[in-house]
């Protein structure tokens, strides 16, 4: 945003055409003030266009809940933004359609952060698609231990690598990097229903309903418990007091109630 504030605009005005879009709101969380700022200032002039400045607060980089953040309104349960006249495009993307409208560029590259107590010299890198994630920390002065965790993406959704050599992609907003130390491993205790999973959740799903409706294969259960509405936040499994792996029964549920759909589908069409 601060770097290519005139691209992002292009991109976002580019979308606007296409899509039929009569007012474009760019929320931005209130701990960016220069990138508000910045922004505001580039804005002027453009009617169809607003900078909207929002409370920091997670998970809010989600569809559903910038929409509900920025416009009030509330996609229902198993709908998309375009049920209450929405769209959702993240500033990386509008950047992306402007380099591919406007120069002929596909998305060959993205912005990264390489950071975490294992890097030496946390930084932003633009880094090519398909670049090993072991270059990426060659560029960031190594690791600080011979013994770390690397997760590929942010800390609450980030996914956990086996090695160093998988390639950032297209969806590698950030490589974190933890020296193993740092890092506690706790057993998963028994649900206790204290209920903080269900006060926590932003879709008002039942996460612990859904776990144990996956664990014992009642994954009609768990699609009725709301398993498919589920962005994957991680905040029930940090607010559980008994470590229970929510969200791993929940992705997994998803994917057998998907695979389940699809083979129902497949199988119609025979
Ligand atoms: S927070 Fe954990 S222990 Fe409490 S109801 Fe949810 S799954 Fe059960
Ligand atoms: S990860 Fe947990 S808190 Fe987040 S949406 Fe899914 S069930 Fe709700």
């Amino acid at each position: 945003m601060l770097e290519s504030p005139e691209t992002i605009l292009q991109g976002a005005e580019i979308l606007q055409k296409i899509l039929g879009v009569q007012t474009c709101y760019i929320g931005i969380e209130e701990n960016k003030p220069d990138a508000i700022e910045l922004l505001r200032e580039k804005t002027k002039g453009r009617s169809a266009m607003a900078v909207i400045s929002l409370h920091v607060k997670y998970p809010q980089g989600a569809e559903k809940q910038l929409i509900k953040a920025i416009t009030g309104r509330e996609v229902p349960p198993g709908g998309l933004p375009m049920d209450v006249g929405s769209v959702v495009q993240n500033v990386g993307t509008a950047h992306a359609v402007c380099e591919a409208v406007t120069r002929n560029i596909p998305l060959i590259e993205r912005v990264t952060t390489v950071t975490g107590f294992g890097i030496r010299q946390p930084k932003n890198l633009k880094v090519r698609i398909g670049t090993p994630l072991e270059f990426l920390i060659s560029q960031c002065g190594g690791l600080t231990d011979h013994r770390v965790k690397v997760i590929m993406g942010g800390p609450m959704m980030g996914i956990a690598q086996h090695n160093l050599e998988a390639p950032a992609i297209k969806g590698t907003s950030g490589v974190l990097v933890f020296p193993l130390g740092d890092i506690f491993l706790e057993e998963e205790g028994p649900c206790i229903r204290c209920a903080r999973c269900v006060d926590i959740c932003p879709m008002n799903i039942t996460p612990c309903h859904i776990a144990t409706a996956c664990e014992f294969e009642k994954f009609e259960e768990a699609e009725f418990y709301g398993a498919m509405d589920c962005i994957e936040c991680g905040s029930c499994v940090y607010v559980c007091p008994t470590r229970r792996h929510l969200v791993h029964y929940i992705k997994f549920a998803k994917s057998v109630i998907t695979a389940r759909k699809r083979a129902a589908q497949s199988a119609e069409k025979k």
